[in-house]
């Protein structure tokens, strides 16, 4: 092993004094990623800041607007809020039942009881499963600095919009009046292949997200889109042409395989 040296901190600011201080510092908040790249010896900080035990960063609100259950709560999440808290939460099962379901399947129980939202986002693997929710959502990424909009957050492979040494705080968005997400997960991995975030907000606009898929990863689908703004439903898919341009090829699938996972995802997130 090299040397790294550890901090646990109490306090988001707290972690931003060390890694300001630190010569390579880095956040470690469930370390389901940053742990197995630093075994791999692609990653090898001078300093790991543990935000484990950071109160305020923790937990799931969620504010009724006018009294209804019918979308349009604004649903906070803390970042350091794990995937297995978020699927198992009754109350953002209620409002947001697409976003437990896609917590539920992301990697393994190990995985789920470590990872959190704030570390899939803050990492922006291009076949998470997060990216794709916050994106059709038009979520808020809250850091010890700023609000980020999803739509300017997300900046390519493994790139977001973060400086060095931001901190994701949190995570804000409205439940949507209906939503649903299609995952085709690598049988090894559990990654998506493809997955397929589909939202129709409360003011009618839909977006529709996909990961797993793109050269640059998560993007929307403005074909899908207008279909869906059209008829909400899995048939008015039927005629969409999905193009494979842009798309990934790989080992485990080509471009005009993930096209068509692509659509076969977007029908199973409708239901
Ligand atoms: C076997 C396996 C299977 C997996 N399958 C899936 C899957 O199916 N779908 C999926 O989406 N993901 C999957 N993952 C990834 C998993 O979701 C990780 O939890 C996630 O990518 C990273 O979260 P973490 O909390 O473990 O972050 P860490 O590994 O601790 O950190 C990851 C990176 O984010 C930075 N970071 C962490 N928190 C913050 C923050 N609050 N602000 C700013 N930067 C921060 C760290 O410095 C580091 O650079 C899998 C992982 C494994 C090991």
């Amino acid at each position: 092993m090299y040397e790294t040296n550890y901090h646990k901190v109490a306090s988001a600011t707290d972690a931003a004094s060390i890694l300001e201080r630190a010569e390579d510092g880095r956040l470690l908040a469930g370390g389901q990623t940053l742990l197995p790249t630093m075994k791999q010896r692609l990653a090898d900080p001078t300093d790991l800041v543990d935000i484990s035990a950071v109160a305020d960063l923790k937990g799931i609100t969620i504010a009724k607007s006018d009294g209804r259950l019918e979308g349009g709560e604004t649903i906070t999440i803390g970042a350091m809020t794990t995937h297995a808290q978020v699927a198992q939460n009754s109350k953002l099962a209620a409002v947001c039942p697409s976003l437990c379901a896609l917590a539920g399947n992301i990697g393994d129980p190990a995985v789920r009881h470590r990872g959190t939202i704030g570390g899939s986002l803050a990492n922006n693997d291009p076949a998470a499963d997060y990216p794709a929710a916050m994106l059709a959502l038009g979520a808020i990424i809250h850091t010890n600095s700023r609000d980020i909009p999803a739509s300017n957050y997300f900046t390519g492979m493994f790139s977001t919009d973060l400086d060095e040494h931001e901190i994701i705080t949190s995570i804000s968005f409205q439940a949507p009046a209906s939503g649903g997400y299609g995952k085709f997960p690598n049988p090894a991995s559990r990654y998506a292949m493809a997955g397929v975030f589909v939202a129709k907000m409360v003011d009618g606009s839909v977006c529709v997200a996909v990961t797993g898929a793109g050269e640059d990863g998560v993007f929307r689908h403005p074909e899908l889109e207008a279909a869906l703004r059209a008829d909400w439903s899995a048939q008015s898919l039927d005629d969409v042409s999905i193009s494979p341009v842009g798309l990934l090829s790989d080992m485990h699938g080509d471009a005009v395989y993930r096209a068509n996972l692509v659509k076969v995802m977007a029908k199973r997130a409708l239901g």
